[in-house]
């Protein structure tokens, strides 16, 4: 077993904790990553994650909700569980949970970078050892004049949770020097963001889910400052703030909402 932060562990054998350390200082020296472990692991949670090898070689990561009593510690309090539940535990206690990462530190042929899978899946956890993992449905925070296809838009991300994870990676990844990033949770559509292009994709995606940033800013105020201040050219919550600021463009409110004069 390797200790990586006070509640984060890797545990699979010298040779996987030595690659997984690797990855994790990896994540360490972007000033993103480095502020992001932070706030996840050092000033929050007494919950454990380990971490430890995926059974599927192809498979590159998963976060595993603890099961038995610790389910539905993981959840807010009032949060209804998704599907069926053991007797008694029908609501999130918000207590915060224990979670399994599975982690590949060798990427499978065309997947994500380790780094950034690792990232991505240490979001799931840190959320649910906060007791704060709330899969609500994407479609209840995109702007509605935005969806043609609510059954795409579904498929695209899922849920918040993934929604939100995904975000980070791809601050994460653009902050690493990447010229592209996903913008979707599902691997068979299309969505991706790209640096160079005629528009700002990172604005158009901030445009689309600008109440999904809002809920950031709400459930996760720390994360939402530090995801805010990346100088990486993939922000959309930075571009949600401009959007604000800029009334020549179309922006998450309507042009009346502007002060009369
Ligand atoms: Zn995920």
């Amino acid at each position: 077993m390797t200790s990586l932060a006070p509640t984060v562990a890797a545990f699979g054998g010298t040779a996987y904790e030595r690659s997984v350390l690797g990855v994790w200082c990896k994540i360490q020296a972007s000033l993103f990553g480095y502020r992001l472990l932070r706030i996840l692991f050092e000033n929050g949670t007494k919950q454990v994650i380990l971490i430890t090898s995926v059974a599927d070689p192809d498979k590159a990561g998963a976060t595993v909700l603890a099961r038995g009593s610790s389910f539905q510690n993981a959840y807010p309090v009032g949060y209804r569980l998704p599907g069926p539940v053991p007797a008694g535990t029908l609501y999130g206690t918000g207590l915060g949970s224990p979670s399994l990462l599975e982690f590949n530190p060798n990427a499978p042929a065309g997947g994500i970078d380790p780094d950034v899978t690792l990232l991505h899946e240490l979001v799931h956890a840190y959320r649910q050892a906060c007791g704060r993992w709330s899969p609500l449905p994407i479609l209840r925070f995109v702007k509605p004049t935005t969806v043609t296809d609510s059954n795409t838009e579904n498929n695209r991300f899922g849920n918040w949770e993934e929604w939100f994870a995904v975000v980070c990676e791809g601050i994460y990844a653009a902050e690493m020097g990447a010229h592209s990033v996903r913008t979707t949770h599902n691997n068979n559509l299309p969505y991706f963001a790209m640096e160079m292009s005629g528009q700002s994709q990172s604005r158009v995606f901030a445009d689309k889910f600008g109440p999904a940033i809002v809920r950031i800013r709400n459930t996760e105020p720390l994360i939402y400052s530090v995801m805010r201040s990346s100088n990486a050219w993939f922000n959309p919550i930075r571009e949600y703030e401009d959007l604000l600021m800029d009334f020549d463009t179309p922006g998450p409110f309507p042009k009346n909402f502007d002060v009369p004069n």
